[in-house]
Parts: structure tokens; C-alpha cells; sequence
């Protein structure tokens, strides 16, 4: 900007001395012209005087010779000349300042030379005797002049050109200064020397107004987006048309298992993939799919939606669900309903069995009551089989419908105890409950189940003659309920898999025994739903003891 108006100035300031100095010369060159004429004239005047006294031999004594000076007879013939031989003249009837002198008294007339450098003004008086005495002076005309002054002009130009340099930069940068000194951050703030960019300077704190505003609610929003998506369990990632990422939650990450992802790096880096690539071509082309594809150990759905813009796919939204518990769910549940079948199965074939031979009419009288009596046994196991696979729905349906009620173990021990009180005779098993009356808060008729089920496999899994000890020991952090019997104890390899449903160490045994298979997988459903944990230890020969462990 600076230079610019350096620039200006300087050109201005240039052209105004030129323009100067010749409109100077012009004035001078017409002020020296009219001098001229004017001296022309005094001097016609005086020679007048001196060719009347004298004639015009007083004419010849005229010492000044730096006009030309030419009588003339009243019909044109030169009769003298004081710079030319007046034979060898010309007539000068036909000169225009002649003609005018005749006629009027005085003439006058300007020539140009020739070659146009000189001007030849011409004063002529009538004289009483009818001659015209004529006064010439030559002078250069505006060009010849310039032509003549040029060296001057131009050293003076130039001088004066330096100075208009000088000058223009002193002013220029003091023009700038305070524009230079403008601080844009605070346009307000700014002691400002004109006020024509006041206007501006109000437009930008304006505008800066708005930016600041707008750039903290961009600001705001994106935190707002970076929270929620942060905390979305599924994973989202944004992309561009190029496959580059443009943006990522960290479920994503956590999802396809990289730690960072640098944004614009194309989202094929994340994984690579089969399903993944071709769910990532998929959305570039405009169409909307969902995938399941295995990262680690996980099962992941990958939903991919395409984004438009004018009608044409500018990138794409790929959501990632983690189903690798639903699938595990599904699997469980497509298990259980085959478990439920085939356990249903067994005694229904067994009833249809023996009604079939009472329907046949082979079956001694004698043996009747024996068959009817089988036909009731797997009734009973059924009806208790239903219970449990009912009991375990519930469960799996979040506890329903029981709620958290004041609770003494002591008591439901004692309950338990009371309704297992015959088997453990048959078995003559011995019951013995330790510890204190202790409460706490939780859904009773489930806590009461666990509890029987454990006392239950404890009688069940019994030699004859043995011991089933319930203790209840309460600490400031826990309560342990600690069911130890001293039975036939469970496998090594067994005890991970007794919590499953249906699965039986011994299957027969445990059918023999009225067992379902389903008993500690309620134990352990239920415990999951009152926020208790189960554990079990085992002795095979020896005993096995399990234990509840109730945070306070
Ligand atoms: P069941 O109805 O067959 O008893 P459970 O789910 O209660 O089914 O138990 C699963 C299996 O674990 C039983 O079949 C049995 O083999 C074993 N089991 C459970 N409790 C005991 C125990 N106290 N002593 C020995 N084995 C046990």
C-alpha cells in the first residue's frame, strides 16, 4: 500500500511539474512576445522623430543594430535597410504590415521562419511624407525555446522529481502509519486518525461479533456430538468419497480393536478385511447395507448407509454393532429349545410307552398298579421339569415379578431345612445349620430357591448316612452362605460346566435321582439377577462345598 501511494504522489507530483513548466514556458514565450511588440513600437515612434529631423541618413547613425529596421516607399520599394542591401529587395507593397500601416497609420504583422523555429514580428508606422518605416525583431518560437531550454528544464525536472521522491515517501508512510497501527483484533479499542474507516473498522468488530458467536456454537455443537457419540455403545464412522475418515467415535476403535485413527487416512487402514472392504464399496456406490463380519473374537454388524449430495454419493455413515452376545443368546436359546424337547421327550415316551401296554390289555392285573405308578413318576418328573424351565424363563425375563424384601438367611435356611426335611431322612443325611439371623434386601422366594437347590443337590449328592452344614457368616463387607456336604463330589473337569443348563455329570444318575439338570443354572441366573456371586469347590469322593457371597 505503501509503495502504491508512493507511486500516486509521485506521478502526480510529476506530471504537475511538467504540466508546470511548460504552461510556465507558454505564458513566458507570449509575455516576451507582447514586450516585443510593445519595444517594437517605442522604437517605431522614436525612429519616426529621427527620419522626420533627419532623414534618412539619421537612420543610418542609429548605433543600436538589434532590430531590423526598413523604410519603405509608399509604393513598396525598399529604401533603406539596415541589415540587407535595399536594391536587392523586393517589393514590399504586398507585406500584410504594410498594407495595414498604409491604410490605418500602423501595421503589424508576425512570420514564421521557414523552418518554423523562428517568429519574425513586424511593427510599421505611416510617416507624414507617406513612406513606412518598419521595425522588425526576431524571436524563437515556444519549441525552439524548449529546444533551447532543455538542459535546464531537465536538471530542474529532475531535481524537483527527486524532491516530489522524498517527499511522497515521507508522506506516504505517514499516510500508512496509523492505518499499519490499527489493531483488528480490538477494532473498538483503536484511537483511530480517519475517520473513513470508522465505518470499517465497525463493520469488522461487527463481523468478528458474529464470527466469535458462530465459531463458539460450531464449537459447542461439535462437543455436543463428540459427547454423544462417544458414549454411543455402537461404533460410528463417518466417511468421505475417497474412502478418507472424517470422523470416529471410540466404540468404533474399541470395536475394530486400533487405538487411534488419524483423520483423512482412508478407513481401510482400520481393518482390512473382506466384509469390511466391501461394505465400504458398498456404501461409495450409493447403497445401503448391513453385514455381519468377525473382528477377534467378537461378531460385529455393520450397517452402511450412503450420504447424498445433489444426487450424488459424497460419502457414507458405517454404524458398528457389537451382536456377538445376541448371537450368543440366539445360540443358547436354540439350544435350550432343543434341550427342553429332548428332556421333554423322555418321559412322555416312557408314559406313551406304558399306557400303550395297559391299552393293549398285555399287562398282568397284577402289574397294573406298578405301571400306573411309572406313568406317575415321569408325570412328576415332567411337572418338575416344566417348573424349572418355567422358573429359568423367568429369570431370564429379570427376576419378574418379585420385589426386594426384607430377608433373614437364618430363616430361609430353616424353611428350606423343614421342606427337605424327609428326603434328607430317606437319605439319612444330617442337617445343621451355624451362624447368625442376618438380613438383608432382596427378592426372597428367588434367594430361598437358590438356597433349596444347593440343599437339594447337597441331600441328592449324598452317601447314605451323611452331612449337609449350611453356615452364615456375616462380615462388615459380606455375608457368605456357605453350603458344604460330604457327598460324592464333582470332577475336576466337571465343575466349569454344572452351571450350564441341563448339563449332568452323570446322567443317568442324576435322572435316577429326579435331577432336571437345570438346578444350578437357576442357582447361578438367580444369584446374576440379585447381585450375588457363586462359587464352587469339590473333592470327588469326598465332598463338595458352595458358596454364596452377598456384598453389603
Ligand atoms: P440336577 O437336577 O441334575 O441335579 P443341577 O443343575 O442341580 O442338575 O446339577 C448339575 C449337575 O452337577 C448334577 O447333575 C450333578 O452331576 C452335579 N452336582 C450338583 N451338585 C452336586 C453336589 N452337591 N455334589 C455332587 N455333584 C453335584
Amino acid at each position: 500500500m505503501t509503495r502504491k501511494i508512493f507511486r500516486y504522489i509521485l506521478f502526480v507530483s510529476s506530471v504537475v511539474l511538467a504540466v508546470g513548466i511548460a504552461l510556465t514556458m507558454v505564458v513566458q514565450y507570449h509575455y516576451f512576445g507582447d514586450q516585443l511588440e510593445e519595444e517594437l513600437e517605442r522604437e517605431a515612434s522614436y525612429l519616426e522623430v529621427v527620419v522626420k529631423n533627419q532623414g534618412v541618413e539619421g537612420l543610418k547613425e542609429v548605433a543600436d543594430n538589434s532590430e531590423r529596421i526598413t523604410l519603405i516607399d509608399a509604393e513598396g520599394a525598399v529604401l533603406y535597410d539596415n541589415r540587407a542591401d535595399e536594391s536587392s529587395m523586393e517589393n514590399h507593397a504586398d507585406r500584410e504590415e504594410f498594407v495595414e500601416a498604409k491604410s490605418l497609420g500602423r501595421g503589424k504583422a508576425v512570420r514564421q521562419s521557414e523552418t518554423m523555429a523562428e517568429r519574425t514580428i513586424y511593427f510599421a508606422i505611416r510617416l507624414e511624407s507617406g513612406e513606412i518605416l518598419r521595425v522588425s525583431s526576431t524571436q524563437y518560437n515556444i519549441l525552439a525555446l524548449i529546444g533551447g531550454m532543455v538542459q535546464p528544464v531537465v536538471i530542474v525536472l529532475v531535481i524537483m522529481i527527486i524532491l516530489a521522491a522524498v517527499f511522497a515517501d515521507k508522506v506516504a508512510a505517514r499516510i500508512v502509519e496509523p492505518i499499519n497501527k490499527l489493531d483488528l483484533e480490538h477494532p473498538e479499542d483503536n484511537d483511530n486518525s480517519y475517520e473513513e474507516i470508522t465505518p470499517l473498522l465497525t463493520k469488522i468488530h461487527k463481523q468478528q461479533r458474529q464470527i466469535g458467536q458462530q465459531l463458539a456454537e460450531a464449537v459447542h455443537r461439535q462437543e455436543e456430538f463428540q459427547v454423544i457419540t462417544d458414549n454411543m455403545q455402537e461404533g460410528l464412522l463417518v466417511i468421505g468419497r475417497q474412502t478418507e475418515l472424517l470422523s470416529c467415535n471410540r466404540s468404533a476403535l474399541k470395536l475394530l480393536g486400533v487405538k487411534e485413527a488419524e483423520e483423512k487416512d482412508s478407513v481401510l487402514a482400520l481393518n482390512r478385511s473382506e466384509p469390511f472392504r466391501k461394505s465400504v464399496e458398498a456404501v461409495l456406490s450409493g447403497k445401503h447395507e448391513s453385514i455381519m463380519m468377525q473382528i477377534q473374537d467378537r461378531v460385529c454388524s455393520v450397517i452402511v448407509n450412503p450420504v447424498f449430495q445433489d444426487g450424488k454419493v459424497t460419502g457414507g455413515v458405517l454404524l458398528l454393532l457389537d451382536v456377538t452376545e445376541k448371537m450368543e443368546r440366539e445360540r443358547l436359546r436354540r439350544e435350550f429349545t432343543a434341550n427342553v424337547s429332548h428332556e421333554l421327550k423322555t418321559p412322555l415316551t416312557s408314559i406313551q410307552g406304558y399306557a400303550e401296554i395297559m391299552k393293549e390289555g398285555i399287562v398282568a392285573s397284577a402289574d397294573v398298579p406298578k405301571f400306573s405308578e411309572k406313568i406317575f413318576e415321569e408325570a412328576g418328573r415332567m411337572i418338575t421339569l416344566v417348573e424349572d424351565i418355567l422358573k429359568i424363563s423367568r429369570l431370564d425375563e429379570g427376576c419378574l415379578p418379585y420385589e426386594d424384601e426384607d430377608t433373614d438367611i437364618y430363616e430361609c435356611v430353616e424353611n428350606v431345612f423343614a421342606h427337605l426335611q424327609s428326603s434328607a431322612q430317606r437319605k439319612n443325611v444330617e442337617l445343621s445349620l451355624t451362624g447368625e439371623h442376618c438380613h438383608i434386601m432382596t427378592k426372597k422366594t428367588i434367594f430361598e430357591e437358590m438356597i433349596y437347590n444347593l440343599c437339594d443337590n447337597g441331600i441328592k449328592y449324598n452317601r447314605e448316612g451323611g452331612k449337609l452344614s449350611v453356615s452364615i457368616d456375616e462380615t462388615a463387607e459380606k455375608i457368605e452362605v456357605k453350603v458344604e456336604d460330604t457327598g460324592i463330589g464333582i470332577p475336576a473337569g466337571d465343575l466349569e460346566k454344572i452351571f450350564e443348563r441341563f448339563y449332568r455329570v452323570d446322567k443317568s444318575h442324576s435322572r435316577e435321582i429326579g435331577g432336571t439338570g437345570l438346578g444350578l443354572s437357576i442357582v447361578k441366573h438367580a444369584a446374576a439377577c440379585l447381585n450375588m456371586n457363586v462359587d464352587v469347590t469339590s473333592q470327588e469322593g469326598t465332598g463338595s462345598v458352595f458358596k454364596i457371597l452377598i456384598k453389603k
